[in-house]
């Protein structure tokens, strides 16, 4: 009886707390792996926001007011509404790149600068939109300052940022995307878009408004 009683006595006092933790340290494993699975979660939404910046329907109209100069080679009327417009478009794109690239800074620096799914997905999204972007800021840029002289494009610190962006995303690019990102960095390099290859096209006639 006397040994029992002392078995019973160090169940309770070792055996039972002992039991109570392991339920205790399971909770709170368990705890630990939902809210890793949850952070993961809003990871995941903020990078697929993130990039939903680049597709959104007003996006895909300033991507085509540049891409048609981008891509067409041609000088941006100083006439009309043109240069006033591509401004628009070329201001509200390098803005999208900013919250783009803000956004993937707190992503990174939230998980210590190191890429976890979220933002290597985010990654492979982006890439070529700013590898494109690349050649086309720095070209739409040039046309609009040979379209008027008199009128610069004060966008420095948004060029600022971008270049981080840039800089940012090539650190884990191929060697190939990675020389991509890094045209136009200075005019000593060669940028291999295809644009450069088109002959330029004659600017648009400038529409004036109907007399009435
Ligand atoms: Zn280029
Ligand atoms: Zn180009």
């Amino acid at each position: 009886m006397e040994k029992g009683y002392t078995e019973m006595a160090d169940l309770l006092r070792y055996g039972a707390p002992t039991v109570s933790c392991i339920v205790a340290i399971t909770a709170l494993v368990i705890s630990i792996r939902l809210n890793h699975r949850q952070r993961q979660i809003t990871r995941l939404e903020i990078a697929r926001n993130l990039h939903g910046e680049l597709i959104s329907d007003a996006a895909m109209k300033d991507r085509h007011t540049l891409g048609t100069i981008h891509w067409q080679n041609r000088p941006i009327s100083s006439e009309g509404t043109e240069r006033g417009e591509v401004m628009c478009a070329y201001f509200a794109m390098l803005w999208r790149f900013e919250r783009l690239h803000a956004g993937r800074k707190v992503l990174l620096e939230e998980n210590n600068n190191v890429h976890d799914i979220a933002l290597t997905i985010l990654d492979r999204q982006i890439q070529t939109h700013v590898a494109d972007y690349t050649c086309t800021f720095y070209e739409i840029r040039a046309k609009l300052e040979d379209s008027n002289k008199n009128d610069p494009v004060v966008d420095d610190r948004y060029a600022i940022s971008f270049k981080e962006l840039r800089k940012s995303l090539a650190d884990t690019a191929d060697e190939d995307t990675r020389r991509k990102l890094m045209y136009h960095t200075d005019n000593s390099e060669t940028c291999g878009c295809s644009c450069h290859k088109v002959n330029p096209k004659p600017p648009v006639p400038a529409q004036h408004s109907q007399a009435s």
